[in-house]
């Protein structure tokens, strides 16, 4: 989390350079130290778990410098698709440290995974039942299972995974599933893995307690019926809910593994191998959006800024505003914070639909033209991951260091070129449909 001189350090530093203003009118920035500090809290968090693996959500931040940065602090990390396992071993993740966990992985994905080493946690029995015949006999990948302990919801229903209705894992409670579980561990040593992600932003802690104590029963059940410890590792999917709200992390990782010690005592004892799969929490208050205010004006008696950052960059904020609601922050051209009077205005976006607002009536000091707007904790699933709405250019995003005062900015993704939209238009099929 950025201290609010070194964010107005940034923001001055950008404009100087030109990544940030008339030419680039957004962009992302992650704070590299703050990236390795929310890496270490982890680690510290667990260090009393003998052998633990933390596997990065790529979707969170699929960006490579990204991700060699969290390989190079000893993390692993969690792909749910063949783009995001291309990003991961370009960034240097050893296939035995990548763990795939899409839930409609195709024949050619999980032949690739099985022969590459990749671990893949089959997301259903139907999937078991290719990896059966994909499998090849030598194959180094730790294959796992996942379940949906459908221990219900949390605030925000499409970020709950662990419902009755679920489309993840296989649905733990439903009349014989147990036996079907149990039945496909006999017939398969080499299926040694119980994956469960009961859910991400909106979870409570308590909840996703008890669906991991469910999972380390299942394990349990399972070895019982075996008649040996054939599941050796329990997989905990990721989820730690973000505080959206200030600059305070809470719920910390700490108080995630006490949860989970408190609904399971045994759960981290160390008889099984954990892996855990964080996003959000990592990456979300180590970066930041910043756009600058094209104009302001007035409709119906409300003041409207309208900026350059919208829908494209904050998506999920834009469509469910009272789920993924975002500090916002209004500073002058230089990056120095404003102090004038507070009035309410809605922050607009500068997308084709009348819905592109980021905030309803917010309380900020009165925007003017030129001004630049801070989306707070944005550093996971933001900018990271833009809509390409309007053809509207994927922001530029940087990185940033702090020593003695001085900020230093590096490029982590150039901003999209024309030529490069042209592309995603099909421009070197421009004739294609006239003949
Ligand atoms: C998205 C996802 C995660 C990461 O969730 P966060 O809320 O970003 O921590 C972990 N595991 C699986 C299987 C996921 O789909």
């Amino acid at each position: 989390m950025p201290h609010p001189d070194v964010l107005q350090a940034v923001l001055k530093q950008a404009v100087i350079e030109g990544i940030l203003g008339e030419r680039f009118p957004v962009a992302g920035f992650i704070d590299v130290q703050g990236v390795r500090e929310s890496v270490k809290a982890l680690h510290d968090a667990f260090v009393h778990v003998p052998d633990v693996l933390h596997a990065f959500a790529v979707k969170a931040c699929p960006l490579v410098p990204v991700l060699r940065l969290l390989a190079d602090t000893g993390m692993a990390c969690e792909v749910a698709s063949p783009g995001e396992t291309h990003l991961a071993l370009a960034a240097g993740f050893t296939p035995d440290r990548i763990v795939l966990d899409s839930p409609a992985k195709t024949r050619a994905e999980l032949h690739d995974a099985l022969t590459q080493g990749v671990a893949v946690n089959a997301d259903n029995l139907a999937e078991l039942r290719r990896i059966d015949v994909l499998r090849p006999r030598r194959s180094q990948s730790v294959v796992g299972l996942r379940v949906n302990p459908q221990v219900g919801a949390g605030t925000i229903d499409a970020m709950s995974t662990a419902t009755a209705h679920s489309k993840f894992g296989v649905a733990l409670g439903d009349p014989g599933v147990r036996d079907q579980i149990l039945e496909a561990f006999r017939h398969r040593p080499w299926l040694t893995r119980l994956h469960a992600h009961v859910g991400s932003q909106g979870c409570p802690l308590p909840l996703i307690a008890q669906g991991l104590a469910a999972l380390h029963r299942l394990a349990e059940e399972i070895n019982d019926d075996v008649g040996r410890r054939q599941v050796t590792s329990l997989d905990l999917g990721g989820g730690l809910p973000v505080n959206f709200t200030d600059d305070t992390t809470t719920p910390t990782y700490d108080e995630y593994v006490r949860a989970l010690t408190r609904a399971e005592p045994a759960l981290l004892d160390g008889r099984y191998q954990i892996v855990t799969e964080f996003g959000r929490s990592l990456l979300a208050k180590n970066g930041f959006t910043a756009a600058v205010v094209e104009y302001v004006k007035d409709a119906g008696g409300r003041r409207i800024a309208l900026t350059h950052a919208g829908a494209q960059v904050a998506v999920r904020t834009v469509f469910m505003p009272d789920s993924w609601p975002l500090r916002i922050t209004a500073h002058k051209p230089d990056g120095t914070p404003k102090h004038l009077q507070v009035i309410p205005q809605d922050v607009a976006g500068p997308l084709c639909f009348a819905g592109d607002v980021i905030a309803h009536e917010r309380h900020l000091p009165e925007l003017a033209e030129q001004d630049l707007i801070v989306l707070h904790d944005t550093g996971a699933y933001y900018f990271s991951s833009p809509w390409s709405y309007n053809s509207l250019p994927r922001p530029g995003a940087y990185g940033f260091l702090t020593e003695g005062g001085h900020v230093s900015l590096t490029t982590v993704r150039t901003p999209q070129s024309m030529s490069e939209i042209g592309e995603e238009g099909g421009v070197s099929h421009a004739d294609a449909l006239l003949t």
